[in-house]
């Protein structure tokens, strides 16, 4: 293929990316958004594969059997799964990096295509992919395990980490300098496995450190290191297309984690030296401590949002383990038709990943026009006839403005205990994802429905229908 070609498709492939990245930061955009990601991500591949002149079978072989495992995966995978399929799918970025590195470094001619300063450029690049490939990697694995409940949410302070952190930095740029000098003389190999170690060691560290209700953050986070690990690797193989992709993941997934940040009120470099999270803090105190709740039947809450004129649905994770999102917009359109005013106030870290919320609304086809973010719709509590939680429980959690104390503290949440009526849809009394419990079910003005959210709502619908 010409080179011509080759720099026209990936300008066309970047211009792509781009437009799929503006497409998905709206709803209305966001099928758009995504139909430009997949144009682009194809002509990438095709080009790119067009390209390649030795080993094609192996190649093709090699994507037929990436592409099926991906295709079994994506077909399988539970709508609740996807924060640990986005976790683990970031691992394999970094995994790469780091295997195209040792390539890279393996390559026997390496030394006679590079000499001089332009090899040192070269084995830092190295160096620095297979570092962010291999924190990527390990971070990854460990996010996935604390997303999937096979590791426990809580963070895991070692005594000093701060100075552990920072020895680890130093001896690393230490053995970078050792690399690229040994490199020049054929060797490398000893300072590039220690530092490999290191950044294993340092991406475990660092997601263990992060507590449970920061966990939003380490997504977005390690999201944008995948892509600065893509990069890595475009600097690694001079790939001008991989080069740009993976900068535009780094930086669109560090401007997520600034966003997570800001919705958490909490300091990117707080939340990365870890520490919030732990459950010791909380002085929420025991049921019995907190006061009575009060359960209502499904027709009761049936009467209740008949009753109401303003009616706020606050989805959390519960809705999407239930999949309760079809019944939810049925008892939307229904309570539409009986002149109920119905809308949806999303905060931006319901649900197990960014979006979750608005991905399981709009496949549910609620529209658009009625789902309101945190912020523009917080005031309005006060107007609220009834409010009604569905599987969600950090989100609503009044101690996270009152109690310092709270792993949540300082947390902006959905403040709907000061309309008329909360009804507090779960399965039992059981904590959120953060592990501290919730005074909301237990204030004056707060119904509780036990139940599946699916089932308890269906009997809400089956109730409005008669
Ligand atoms: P929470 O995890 O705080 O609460 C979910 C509640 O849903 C639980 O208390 C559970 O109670 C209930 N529930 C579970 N299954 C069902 C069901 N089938 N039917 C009815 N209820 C059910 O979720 P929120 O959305 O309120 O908050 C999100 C939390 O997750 C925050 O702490 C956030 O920091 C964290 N997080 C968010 C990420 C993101 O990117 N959005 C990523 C990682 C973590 P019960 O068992 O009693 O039914």
């Amino acid at each position: 293929m010409s080179g011509g070609v080759l720099t026209a498709s990936y300008i066309g492939a970047t211009i792509l990316f781009i437009l799929a990245l503006g497409g998905l930061s709206h709803q209305e955009t966001s099928r758009r958004g995504n139909l430009y990601g997949i144009i682009g991500m194809s002509i990438a591949l095709i080009v790119t594969i067009a390209g390649v002149t030795a080993n094609i079978v192996i190649l093709i072989l090699c994507l037929l059997i990436g592409g099926s495992i991906g295709l079994v995966l994506a077909k399988r995978v539970q709508m609740t799964e996807m924060p640990e399929l986005v976790a683990i799918l970031h691992s394999l970025v970094g995994l790469a990096a780091v295997l195209v590195g040792y390539a890279n470094f393996m390559d026997p001619d390496r030394l006679q295509h590079y000499a001089g300063v332009e090899l040192s450029i070269h084995d830092v690049e190295t160096y620095l992919g297979i570092l962010i490939g291999a924190v990527t990697f390990s971070g990854s694995i460990i996010a996935f395990g604390k997303l999937s409940g096979k590791i426990s949410g809580n963070p895991v302070l070692l005594p000093a980490r701060h100075w552990l952190n920072l020895g680890l930095l130093l001896v690393s740029l230490w053995l970078c300098v050792k690399f690229v000098d040994q490199s020049a003389a054929g060797g490398g190999t000893m300072p590039l496995l220690i530092m490999t170690g290191i950044a294993l060691v340092f991406g475990i560290h660092m997601v263990m450190a992060i507590g449970g209700a920061d966990m939003p953050v380490v997504v977005s986070m390690l999201n944008s290191y995948s892509g600065w690990a893509a990069s890595a690797t475009g600097f690694m193989l001079n790939n001008d297309l991989l080069i740009v992709t993976g900068a535009l993941v780094g930086s669109s997934g560090a401007i997520l984690s600034y966003i997570m940040c800001k919705a958490m009120n909490r300091k990117f470099l707080a939340v990365i030296a870890g520490g919030f999270g732990t459950t010791s803090g909380s002085t929420a105190g025991s049921d019995e401590e907190q006061g009575e709740v009060v359960a209502l039947e499904a027709p009761e809450v049936a009467s209740l949002l008949e009753e109401a004129k303003e009616v706020m649905i606050i989805p959390g994770y519960g809705m999407a383990v239930a999949q309760a999102q079809h019944v939810v917009c049925d008892i939307t359109k229904l309570l539409k038709k009986k002149k109920v005013n119905v809308r949806f106030g999303i905060h931006p870290v319901a649900g197990r990943m960014p979006g979750h919320m608005n991905v399981l609304l709009a496949e549910a086809k609620v529209p658009y026009d009625i789902v309101f973010e945190m912020d523009e719709i917080n005031d309005d509590f006060p107007d609220i006839d009834v409010s009604v939680v569905i599987g969600a429980n950090d989100i609503v959690n009044p101690s996270a403005l009152t109690d310092p104390n709270s792993p949540i503290a300082g947390m902006p949440v959905l403040e709907c205990w000061k309309g008329n009526t909360t009804v507090v849809l779960k399965r039992g009394m059981a904590t959120g994802y953060a592990g501290v419990q919730n005074p909301l079910f237990f204030k004056e003005n707060t119904r509780m429905l036990f139940g599946n959210a699916k089932t308890t709502l269906e009997e809400v619908y089956a109730a409005l229908s008669k």
